[in-house]
């Protein structure tokens, strides 16, 4: 009932020609698959070079995040009508290394997935907690609070377009991944979240992603889980033959 979503974010990597390489490769690779949303996520730069080159693969373009605003004096940002412009039709919103680095908070998340869904793009929406909150026990509070404020006001229509991924910011380009067991308890604790604030329907359509040092070798067990829809890929989404083995192993 779910299509299973294997995504791409490629981080600050891969100049233009290193993308369309990258893309190239892939593009063979996953060539007839069917029955799963394959997603890449470049940087803003190559988003319309990326675009031409994947152009008829079937492959979505997604941007790693976006501005609430549509368009105005706010040097240094990019609107969701912009990445539509530039091909876009997934974005990525909230992941951790915006969260740490740069000051996201639920409210400012919370923002971008209203204005991306008003334009019309598909939302990674993410959320995980740390190892200090993990250990503390905190896990599901976590959760709680990320997913109440990221989807404040967010109603059952514009769910349709709101894809969450669960990263544990601990597994996140660590090499530890969470165990197939531990990933299945938080993707079921987030459905049962989205249950009691969207009701059954919504619960049971909205695609959980787990993401945190995904690779061919643990993607199996992982995808194998009840409530897990597919991957969010930072690293070996950087190659076109370890990506290709995620996808065709959705
Ligand atoms: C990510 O960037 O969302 C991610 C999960 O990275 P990695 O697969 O490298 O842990």
């Amino acid at each position: 009932m779910r299509t299973p979503v294997i995504a791409g974010n490629w981080k600050l990597f891969k100049t233009a020609p290193e993308a369309i390489g990258l893309v190239t490769g892939l593009v063979p690779l996953i060539a007839g698959k069917s029955g799963v949303e394959v997603v890449i996520a470049p940087v803003f730069t190559v988003l319309d070079r990326v675009r031409s080159a994947i152009a008829g693969s079937g492959i979505h373009l997604a941007a790693q995040d976006c501005f609430w605003e549509e368009e105005g004096a706010f040097t240094g940002e990019v609107s969701p009508k912009m990445l539509i412009d530039a091909g876009c039709t997934h974005v990525i919103i909230g992941h951790s290394e915006r969260r740490q680095y740069f000051g996201e908070t639920d409210a400012t998340v919370n923002r971008k997935i209203h204005a991306a869904g008003v334009a019309g793009l598909t939302v990674l929406f993410c959320v995980g907690e740390t190892l200090e909150e993990r250990e503390s026990g905190n896990t599901f509070n976590v959760l709680r609070t990320q997913i109440a404020g990221g989807l404040a006001g967010v109603g059952t229509a514009a769910m349709e377009r709101v894809i969450v991924a669960y990263e544990p910011v601990w597994a996140i380009g660590t090499g530890r991944t969470a165990s197939d067991e531990q990933a299945q308890e938080a993707h079921a604790f987030i459905r049962s979240e989205l249950h009691s604030l969207y009701g059954p329907a919504t619960a049971a359509a909205t695609r959980i992603l787990y993401g945190g040092s995904v690779k061919p070798e643990n993607i199996g067990g992982l995808i194998a889980q009840n409530d897990i829809d597919g991957a969010l890929v930072g690293g070996a989404s950087l190659k076109a033959e370890s990506f290709a083995v995620l996808v065709n192993a959705a």
